[in-house]
This record gives structure tokens, sequence and C-alpha cells, in this order.
């Protein structure tokens, strides 16, 4: 399958040559032609299946093809995202693609001055990408108009709820013209992201495609289970014994991400961090140093790293278990992609078994546990099983097993750079379609 037998016009094909995009991937073979169409759109989809082309590609050639020129203060196209970073890729992402087509873009979030964004909507904007409590407050000082909104794009809905946008996105939609076209991107399907659905969109078309690779994709996931206030050591123990090239790490607050990091230079590693207390210049400034190989460690919260282009990684570490489990899926997706080998590994304390449970439950997996000689915990992890079950009573403490063959293995073989030696690759289930959690109230992160 080829990008002109989608339907998309020359100047599109010619950037995507330029590209270097040969093939469409799954999500963009089943939705741009309904897009072009003009057709309502719900497509369970997370980053790395290539959604944004996905969407922006069909969305772009509509916005040639129909409606009179922008107007001032007006927008033909709104895309909402959850998170700043989000904001910035995906209006990246639409100027890469409409390189040769006359039309504006332009990302507006909070965090950072209105004034520039009022400026910069003065003369009109074809496509807006925005997080919805930013582009309200642009709407409630009349910096933006929705009487030219042909297309309205929720990226990330399941995200935009789970951070507690379900009020902002409903005084949105309370503003939108009535008649327009509307695509709604999920990873996951709570009943709340449906009965949001079936209020935004009419007669979708529903789609779902797995992660990018997702059946080839070879994880290796694990655990370590270790004291709460020994992880850092363990951090370290491993990073410097087991000669890790880099790797991602995930930290549950702020505070702790910033701990971390802190003690990660201490130790003379090269290490930065992105959460959201960080401007959004040097969120993005750690993430290119990353993506550069300038730094080893980028110690992140989820919501700071949601959404955000980081392929490739050899090696993403729990540092601390996610309190939703999806976040996990999306964690170590991060890892394993174009067909790599990744590994991911979870530093786990006795606080956190009713989150592996959950996790388990959701990755229809018991995940397989390594001890490290040293670092036995004083307060074990309990034992979980298939199903989610948590076995309550805490065995008493046992001496390390250093060599491997019972029912804990030996760390040493599964850490080293030899890929193989590693357990066996557990296929990640794919991010649930239908079904899920309620949504999350607050903001994290
Ligand atoms: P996304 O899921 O939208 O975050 O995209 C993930 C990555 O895949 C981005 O770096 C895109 O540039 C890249 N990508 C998207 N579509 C294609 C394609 N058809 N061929 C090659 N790379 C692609």
């Amino acid at each position: 399958m080829t990008f002109a037998s989608l339907g998309l016009i020359d100047p599109l094909l010619r950037t995507l040559d330029g590209l270097g995009y040969v093939t469409p991937t799954p999500v963009q073979a089943q939705a741009i032609p309904p897009i072009l169409k003009g057709l309502d759109l719900m497509a369970a989809a997370q980053t790395g299946t290539g959604k944004t082309a996905g969407f922006a590609l069909p969305l772009l050639q509509r916005l040639m093809m129909e409606g009179p020129e922008v107007a001032s203060n007006s927008v033909r196209a709104l895309v909402l995202v959850p998170t700043r970073e989000l904001a910035e890729q995906v209006q990246q992402s639409f100027q890469t693609y409409g390189q040769d087509l006359p039309l504006r873009s332009y990302a507006a979030y909070g965090g950072v001055s209105i004034n520039p964004q009022m400026m910069k909507l003065r003369k009109g904007i074809d496509v807006l990408v925005a997080t919805p409590g930013r582009l309200l407050d642009l709407y409630r000082q009349k910096a933006v108009k929705f009487n030219q909104l042909q297309v309205l794009v929720l990226d990330e809905a399941d995200r935009m709820l789970d951070l507690g946008f379900a009020r902002e996105l409903q005084d949105v939609f309370s503003a939108l013209p009535k008649k327009r076209q509307t695509l709604l991107f999920s990873a996951t399907f709570s009943e709340a992201i449906r009965t949001m659905a079936s209020e935004m969109l009419n007669d979708p078309l529903n789609i779902s495609v797995s992660p990018r690779n997702a059946a080839a994709k070879s994880v290796k996931q694990w655990l370590i289970p270790v004291d709460k206030k020994r992880k850092s050591e363990l951090f370290l123990h491993l990073y410097q014994s087991k000669r890790w090239s880099q790797a991602l790490v995930f930290v549950k607050t702020r505070k702790g991400v910033d701990e971390l990091e802190g003690e990660l230079q201490r130790h003379g590693i090269s290490a930065d961090a992105i959460h959201g207390d960080k401007p959004q210049a040097t969120r993005l400034r750690a993430l290119q140093r990353f993506k550069d190989g300038e730094i080893k460690v980028l110690v992140a919260t989820d919501v700071a790293a949601r959404g955000l282009d980081i392929d490739d990684m050899p090696l993403v570490v729990n540092f601390d278990l996610p309190i939703v489990a999806e976040d996990y899926v999306h964690r170590i997706g991060r890892t394993g992609r174009a067909g790599a080998t990744g590994q991911a590994v979870s530093l786990v304390c006795a606080d956190e078994v009713q989150l592996l449970s959950a996790i388990e439950t959701l990755t229809q997996q018991v995940l397989q546990r390594i001890d490290v000689p040293d670092f036995i915990p004083d307060h074990r992890v309990p034992q979980t099983l298939p199903g989610g079950q948590v076995v309550k009573k805490p065995k008493k403490a046992k001496k390390p097993k250093v060599a491997s063959g019972g029912k804990a293995g030996s760390l040493g073989r599964w850490l080293e750079s030899d890929a193989s030696a590693a357990p066996a690759a557990k296929a990640v289930r794919k991010v649930p379609s239908f079904g899920g959690k309620p949504v999350k109230g607050g903001r994290k992160a």
C-alpha cells in the first residue's frame, strides 16, 4: 500500500517522500480515507503508531480543498491535547507535513504568557493545537472564535480525562459549531470516554490498531523487589554494575524526580529531568539532550513524558510503579520499538504490591521477580498470582539466591548486554480497546 493509493494530494506525497515515509502505518491506512471523506472517527491508537500523521495529513488536505480562507481570530481545525509537550510535538508535525501548503498552524498552552498567543491568533490560524485550559482562556478573552471551525481532533482523549480536563472539554464543546467533523484518538476506552464520544461524535467509524510492532515487539520485563528507602541505591548499583548506556526512568512525583536526578548527578552520572514544574523550554531542552545522547539518564513523571516521541530506548526503568496501570503500558512502549529489543525493569517495594497487581491484571502476566543480592528487602513484596490476587501473608525473608534455578533467577543473566540471555519476552497485551477505569480527578505531575 502507498500513500498515493489513500488519496492524498501531490504536495503531501512529495513531502512524505522527502521525509522517507514509504508505507502508511496501519492507523494511517485505516484513518486517512474516511477522514478525507469527512466522516467522524473514533480510533484506539497510542503514541508510536503514526497516529499524528494519520489525522494531520487528511486534515491538511481537507483544509486545502474545502472551506473559506481563515478570518482574523478564527481557527479552521482545532486539535486538543493533554500536555504542552504534546502540543508542541503535534504542531511540529503539522508544520512538517504541511510545509508546502499555504496553511498556518500554531500551538497554544498554559504555563507561558498568554499575550503573544493572543497576538498570534489575530491573523487567524488554520490549525490550532491547544491544551483545553489555555484554549478556554483564549476563548473567554475573545482571542479565538470558532465560527469557521471545520474539524475538531481530540488527541489522547483518555489522558485529558485522567488529567481532570473533563469540565474544560465540556465548555469547549459547547462553544463549537454543531456541524463539524470530529476525530477522537485514545489509547484506552473507559466508560467515560465512550460517553463523551457518544455526545461528541456523529455516527463515527471505529478503528483500532495495536502499537507499532506490537506483535514482533520484544520487551523483556521483570521486577526487582527492594525496600522503598533503598531504591536509588539499587538504581545506582544496577546502572554502574550493568553499564547501562541510556535509561528513561519513571518516578511517581515531581519531588522524587528531582531527588533522583540530584542523587545521580552527585555520583557523576549525566542526568536530566522533566516534570510539570519545569519551564517548557527546560523540558524540551532536556528531551533534546537525551535524544542527542548528551545525557545518560532522563528522569520523568508520566504526565511530562506522555506523548513525547522518545523512540528506541534500550531500557525503561520504573523507579516507582505508576498509579494508573495503563501508564505501565505507555512507559514500556518507549522501548522495543521498530523491532528493537527492549528491556523494562521495575523496582518494586512492599507498598506497591496493589499497583503491581493492577498492572499484572491489565497486561495479563505475572512479572518475573529477580532478587538482587544485598538488596533483598526487609519488607517483602507479597507474591502476586495470575488474575490479580495478592498472597496476603508475606513469607519470612529468605537468604538471597545467587545461583539461578529457583523461582527467582540470577540478575546477571538478564541485564547483560546479551539480550538473548534475558527472560523470554512477554507479549504485552494490547492496550484494551474497550472497558477500563473511571475518570481520575486532579492533575498530577
Ligand atoms: P506518532 O505515533 O504519531 O507519535 O508517530 C511516531 C513516529 O513515527 C514519528 O516519529 C513519525 O515521524 C513516524 N512515522 C509516522 N508515520 C510514519 C510512516 N508512515 N513511515 C515512517 N515513519 C512514520
